[in-house]
């Protein structure tokens, strides 16, 4: 109401310093016009008689910077779907909140919707402050890893700043560091070809690292990064500060706790996304050239794919008489399953061609960069807009349905050749043909009717789960039993192991080459090879592409 009236208002008043005062028991705000008033209607009052109001009176207020309120991203799966988020008010009318978090919400800003709980009392807010924090919620209950962390250009900017010899020009470094607020020591200079004065990268990125981390760990680029006395060396990539994957991260808030932790975090985006800006980043479609010889040899992949084809076909016949049938199929399966072999095996050599190109482009080249540190894309991808496309597929097969006896008009009947059934060799760079552009939206349409139908199976099971589960609890007692609300036992140790996997190391309940370390005096000397858990990238806003990748679940 307030800020309506102000609206009408040419010169609008400032931010009162509360909005109104009401009685939470009878709503009545103060009666400006009834001055005088009766014992009963002073008792009522919201004011004493000198216009202050009474102690258990409800002040309303604007939102301030600082007031700690609930955020929420539906579907809410899990425990970090709501955390308490610190308010800071800016102009404008749509929520804004630090990238680090989308992770966890699941959040995009492609239309996504969220709420905000703004808690009223005293109580709650210290409750929901204690118990829902951003901070509190870095370490999954899942896995003990971070699920909070640094996605895309703080990745990219990681992988810029940390790689083996990068040189920052100090006025350059100083900027970066200036973004941090950074007022520590500053890092040794070193002078580059050109004799100009320089911050080795990761001299930079030591300093906000904690002294107490040792750690020693593979990269994605397949690099060995090692920490010691905070202090690194090695490429840092989506493995060492990636939200679910990142070592480094998992690190620093494990032993330093959550606090130090989100100091970490934010120090660390923000530098990377300086590193970014300062050394430039960009990508464009010419990240996807390819040299003539390279087109040509991927050309020529995929004709001699459609040739293996053909005399496959020739092989076959006209009934499939005399044709080797494997055990359990028809021969017409078997042929099937051939000639989707001999594509695939097509499609691959093409993707490999582009890929040792795109390879050896590789520091300069944004797209691989990218791709190689995790920050967005995968190598897969770059194939697919560089060397060729592949089999457009509907439910695991080559496409059968469509018009009599062929997929399109514009082939023969009863073809089964590989363009007449879906396959596709050109790249999206260089441009899909008219009958490869409609199957590939026919395999696109699938995927898109899957995701859309698996969100509501396992929003389902999700929902049946939780009600089974919901009287369940760990109990203190010496096996740490899991028991009802009737008190009977449902597992005599939690996990059968009783193990709480916050608090483990990605699975297993602590970190061996750590205590060895730690008893021995060693330096981690062991590359510990852990499976990464990396979640499908897919994207879930209406028209885009989605293709079924080739590889399941993941990248390489
Ligand atoms: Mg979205």
């Amino acid at each position: 109401m307030w800020e309506l009236e102000q609206l009408d208002k040419v010169n609008p008043e400032p931010l009162p310093e509360h909005l109104d005062v009401i009685c939470p028991h009878c709503g009545s705000p103060e009666d400006p016009i009834y001055g005088e008033r009766t014992g009963i209607e002073d008792r009522l009052s919201t004011f004493d008689r000198d216009g202050n109001p009474k102690p258990g009176m409800l002040v309303e207020r604007h939102l301030i910077d600082g007031d700690v309120a609930i955020f929420n991203r539906q579907p809410s799966l899990h425990r970090m779907s709501m955390m308490v988020h610190e308010v800071r008010v800016m102009q404008g009318h749509t929520f804004r909140f630090n990238l680090a978090v989308c992770t966890p919400y699941n959040a995009d800003f492609d239309g996504d919707e969220m709420n905000l709980h703004v808690i009223q009392s005293e109580e709650a807010r210290a409750e929901a402050k204690i118990l829902m924090r951003v901070q509190e919620h870095i370490l999954t209950p899942r896995y003990g890893g971070a699920v909070i962390g640094g996605i895309h250009d703080h990745i990219s900017g990681a992988y810029l700043l940390s790689r083996p010899g990068t040189l920052i020009r100090v006025e350059y470094g100083l900027e970066m560091l200036g973004n941090i607020g950074w007022t520590g020591k500053l890092p040794e200079i070193v002078k580059d070809e050109n004799n100009k004065d320089c911050f080795r990268g990761q001299d930079i990125i030591s300093l906000i690292i904690p002294d107490n981390i040792h750690l020693r760990f593979r990269s994605r680029s397949n690099d060995d990064v090692v920490v010691r006395e905070g202090s690194v060396e090695g490429t840092l990539d989506k493995r060492a500060i990636g939200a679910e994957d990142g070592r480094l991260l998992d690190a620093i808030v494990q032993t330093n706790g959550p606090e130090k932790g989100a100091k970490f975090l934010d120090e660390f985006t923000q530098l990377s996304i300086a590193a970014c800006t300062a050394l430039g980043f960009t990508t464009g479609i010419d990240d996807e050239d390819l040299s003539p010889i390279s087109l040509d040899a991927i050309e020529k992949a995929n004709a001699d794919a459609r040739t293996l084809v053909e005399e496959e076909l020739a092989a076959f016949g006209k009934d499939g008489k005399g044709y080797e049938t494997r055990p359990g199929r028809t021969p017409r399966e078997t042929l099937e399953e051939n000639i989707m072999v001999m594509l695939d095996e097509g499609k691959q050599k093409a993707g490999d061609i582009a890929k040792d190109e795109l390879n050896q482009s590789g520091s300069t080249n944004a797209a691989v960069n990218m791709a190689i540190s995790g920050a967005r894309g995968s190598m897969d991808n770059l194939t697919m807009m560089a060397g060729s496309i592949g089999q457009a597929k509907v439910r695991g097969k080559r496409l059968e349905r469509g018009y009599n006896d062929r997929v399109l008009a514009h082939f023969k009947r009863g073809g089964r050749g590989a363009l007449d059934r879906g396959f596709i060799s050109n790249s999206f760079k260089r441009g899909l043909e008219p009958t490869e552009f409609f199957m590939l939206s026919v395999s696109g349409r699938e995927s898109l009717v899957d995701t859309a139908v698996r969100t509501a199976k396992s929003g389902y099971m999700q929902r049946r789960l939780i009600n089974a589960m919901d009287d369940l609890k760990v109990y203190d007692d010496e096996m740490l039993s899991v028991r009802n609300t009737a008190n009977r036992i449902i597992q005599f140790s939690y996990g059968e192991d009783g193990i709480d996997p916050s608090r483990g190391v990605h699975g297993s309940p602590f970190n061996i080459d750590v205590i060895v370390d730690d008893a021995l005096g060693t330096e981690g000397a062991t590359v510990v090879e852990r499976k990464s858990r990396e979640r499908d990238e897919n994207e879930e806003d209406m028209g885009a592409w989605e293709f079924e990748a080739e590889t399941e679940g993941g990248e390489n």
